[in-house]
């Protein structure tokens, strides 16, 4: 009996087993099947492991872009039934990662209504712009900043960007600041030439010229050259106050002094220069000086003129060079180098002597100039060795020589007098080398 009970409880049980099997076969199932795009991907067993994948996938694409991302496609999971269903998590993942795209939101810096650079923050945005700002501000202690503005219109607005277009700040500034992410350079070696780094550099060398500033091909062992022109898409007008202490030059007065034992360019007073502080309101732009304007000015300390006494003195002309002096006797009544109306300066001496008083070679050599001129009056030039020529001017003849031959030092070539731009009978004596006027009496002693 207990046999046929036993027998009988084992039979329902199995009878149980296969029921409970038939109904999970035959009985479809609740999943989840996603998809992306309308993309299907797979299936999961619930919402919560779909969402744990998403949020999962988005997760890895914030820590590698380093910012707040939203997916630009849409996931779905579709409640649906199904006969034993295949789960495929790593596939749904797989599936959402290689599709999935992203923007974020990033702030754009505008110049001038074009887009510029787009930064991750706002903040960010505002302090690159502040460094740009800073940059071009001199910290020197004379200078005090009045204003700072940047000439561009500049704004900063928020927009949805693919993360990929984000720039690090100091990309940035570096791009406001040089129109370029990186400022290229080349340092010149020994034996390269401009046209040569043009090649190598693959840079026109046109652009070369204009991205260094430079007129010619002269370029210098170790001298850095840009190789790409900068044009700073931002420019920073700053407006300081500069004070700076400036030297004033002395003037130079000369003295008529009737002494004669005074010698040329006697010093009675020495010159001594003046100071001065002056304030400058100066306008930069990106450093570089436009303008200027003097807008206070004190004198801290009178210069003192210089007396130069030039004196009418004998003449006690000894020669210690190639020339003898042209007259007998006489002195100087005009100096080399004394200024004459009109910004200009004695050329040579003067010696005043009564009207006939020969003139004498002062070296041999030969007539290149025997004429008359409205200022020089009748003068002759005679050509030296080592590129010298001697004029001698306001004459009142010449002697019987001739233009191409040649006087011996000492020769008569005419006699003093009074002809051209002259106030009295005198000769003026030149020395010229290379037809520059020197001081005639660099040739004497005392
Ligand atoms: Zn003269």
């Amino acid at each position: 009996m207990a046999k046929k009970i036993l027998c009988t409880g084992a039979i329902v049980l199995v009878a149980a087993f296969f029921c409970v099997a038939a109904c999970t076969l035959i009985t479809p199932q609740w999943v989840y099947q996603v998809s992306i795009q309308g993309e299907t991907l797979g299936l999961v067993e619930d919402l919560d492991e779909y969402i744990t994948i998403v949020e999962g996938v988005q997760a890895r694409a914030e820590a590698q872009w380093q910012c707040d991302l939203i997916m630009n496609e849409q996931t779905a999971a579709a409640r649906v039934r199904m006969w034993s269903p295949r789960f495929s998590s790593p596939a749904v993942t797989a599936g959402i990662e290689d599709t999935a795209t992203y923007k974020t939101k990033g702030w754009a810096i505008v110049i001038n209504g074009e887009i510029a650079a787009i930064v991750d923050t706002e903040q960010t945005a505002r302090d690159v712009l502040e460094e740009v700002k800073a940059h071009y501000i001199n910290e020197k202690k004379n200078c005090s900043l009045l204003s700072v503005c940047l000439r561009e219109d500049v704004s900063i607005k928020s927009i949805a960007v693919t993360p990929e277009v984000l720039k690090e700040k100091e990309e940035v500034f570096s791009m406001l600041v040089c129109g370029q992410a990186e400022n290229k350079t080349y340092v010149v070696k020994r034996g390269d030439t401009l046209s040569g780094i043009s090649r190598s550099q693959n840079v026109p060398l046109s652009a070369l010229r204009e991205a260094n500033g430079l007129k010619g091909d002269i370029i210098q062992v170790g001298q850095v050259l840009n190789l790409q022109s900068s044009k700073a898409l931002l420019h920073v007008e700053t407006v300081e106050e500069v004070t700076v202490t400036e030297t004033i030059p002395y003037a130079v007065k000369y003295k008529v002094n009737p002494d004669s034992s005074v010698r040329p360019d006697t010093v009675a007073v020495a010159g001594i220069n003046g100071l001065r502080t002056v304030t400058y309101k100066v306008v930069r732009v990106n450093g570089q000086e436009i303008r200027r304007q003097r807008i206070k000015s004190t004198v801290t300390k009178e210069p003192q003129t210089k007396v130069v006494l030039t004196g009418i003195g004998y003449w006690p002309a000894r020669p210690k060079g190639m020339f003898r002096f042209p007259v007998n006797g006489g002195r100087i009544s005009s100096y080399f180098g004394v200024p004459r109306p009109g910004g200009r300066r004695h050329t040579g001496i003067d010696v005043p002597r009564p009207r006939g008083t020969p003139v004498y070679a002062a070296a041999s050599g030969t007539v290149t100039t025997k004429s008359r001129s409205s200022s020089y009056g009748l003068y002759i030039i005679i050509q030296h060795s080592n590129g010298y020529s001697t004029r001698y001017a306001h004459l009142s003849s010449f002697a019987d020589i001739r233009v191409g031959s040649t006087v011996v030092r000492g020769q008569i070539i005419g006699r003093v007098g009074n002809t051209g731009n002259s106030t009295g009978s005198h000769l003026h004596w030149e020395v010229r080398r290379y037809g520059e006027p020197v001081n005639p009496l660099n040739f004497f002693g005392n």
